[in-house]
């Protein structure tokens, strides 16, 4: 399976970090080895001082395909969740200066934790209100309204370059509100109410 993130999708999150609006999607991905489900610790790594927490809506691909008008692409997924794209920042920072590729800094092992699948349904894919709380205190909180790339426009853009396979997720990007994890926070991720994450840090 693969797991693909999207840079940049909330602009007020682009900001906080000083990035540039981007005019097609930003694509980057993680191996297998960097799931990490829901109920499990994430243990900080020692080659890094600096943590993020990135909480962001998740979608599983249901169908195989190429070259997916954005038309279609609602006919591509049917579960989400909310994940934490966690990220080496210091190192992202250091690389991303001398112009190299951050992959290290976002694709380590359990660097993509996951909670708990929930079906659409009738809900609005652009319409779902999600949040972190961290140690009881609310840290992030969006809506998939303010995305800059839809979850059809980014299928359809993914789908140009790589063959989409059932059991792949999208990590949709991240709203502002981003920072440091510690040891012995505890993370809760929800979509609307529903708790779905739960993930303490050692
Ligand atoms: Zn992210």
């Amino acid at each position: 399976m693969k797991i693909f993130c999207i840079g940049r999708n909330y602009s007020l999150h682009a900001e906080e970090l000083g990035n540039a609006i981007p005019d097609t999607p930003i694509i980057f991905l993680k191996p297998e080895t960097s799931l990490l489900r829901s109920g499990t610790p994430f243990y900080i790594p020692s080659f890094s001082n600096d943590i993020h927490y990135e909480a962001e809506i998740v979608v599983k691909i249901c169908r195989l395909g190429k070259g997916i008008s954005r038309k279609f692409a609602h006919r591509y997924y049917k579960d989400i969740t909310i994940g934490i794209d966690f990220t080496a920042r210091d190192i992202q920072q250091n690389l991303k200066k001398k112009g190299l590729p951050w992959e290290i800094s976002k694709g380590f092992d359990n660097s993509a934790g996951l909670g708990t699948w929930i079906d659409i349904n009738n809900l609005n894919i652009q319409d779902i209100d999600f949040s972190l709380e961290i140690n009881n205190i609310l840290v992030q909180n969006g809506n998939t309204a303010n995305m800059l790339f839809s979850v059809d426009e980014i299928i359809s853009y993914i789908s140009n370059f790589y063959t989409l396979k059932i059991g792949d997720i999208i990590f949709t990007g991240t709203p502002a509100g981003v920072g440091k994890i510690n040891k012995g926070d505890h993370l809760i991720g929800k979509i609307f109410d529903k708790k779905l994450l739960d993930i303490k840090i050692k």
